[in-house]
């Protein structure tokens, strides 16, 4: 399971302009298959289920880099994620195995159910999360719990090498100028 926040992970599955880890129907299993209480759910979402939550996904990543900015989001997004937040509740919650997961009601629909819950998570960690910062990486749309105030990248392992290896690039094509 993974330790950062949800709305972090979520928000995190547009790690570029080009690259949407939650894309095909696929992809949005993998992802929802990685957190417990939202497996079940996750695997009965549809494409059209899809297509919305990619848009509050959009939304919960402008007010998360927003919010890592120090800079107001869009108002727009932050007024349909609070309309979501809000919905009168379109999910339940299920008892299986050993923990909880989250349920669709009768009426209800998998991906209102979801989104509703990462709207809330999104909210929560707006107001009463630990702090958020975006990497720093060329490209890299990614957002982390800042624990630490010298960290920079997602991954040190990732945008971290690449800027590391882009430096030493400039620094040798310079030496070679
Ligand atoms: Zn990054």
């Amino acid at each position: 399971m993974p330790a950062e926040p949800v709305a972090v992970a979520f928000a995190n599955t547009r790690s570029s302009r080009h690259r949407d880890r939650i894309e095909t129907l696929d992809r949005w299993r993998a992802w929802s298959d990685a957190r417990d209480g939202l497996r079940t759910v996750g695997r009965a979402v549809d494409a059209d289920g899809l297509a919305d939550l990619r848009a509050v996904r959009d939304d919960v990543q402008e007010l998360l880099r927003g919010a890592a900015r120090g800079r107001e989001p869009d108002p727009g997004a932050a007024e349909r994620l609070l309309r979501l937040a809000r919905a009168s509740a379109p999910f339940g919650l299920g008892w299986r195995a050993d923990r909880y997961e989250l349920t669709v009601p009768e009426h209800g629909t998998p991906a209102a159910a979801v989104a509703h819950h990462l709207a809330g998570a999104a909210v929560g960690l707006l107001v009463t999360g630990p702090p958020l910062a975006v990497c720093r990486g060329e490209d890299c749309l990614k957002v982390f719990v800042a624990t630490r105030a010298d960290r920079r990248w997602c991954d040190s392992a990732a945008c971290g090498n690449r800027a590391r290896v882009r430096s030493h690039q400039r620094r040798r094509s310079g030496q070679d100028g």
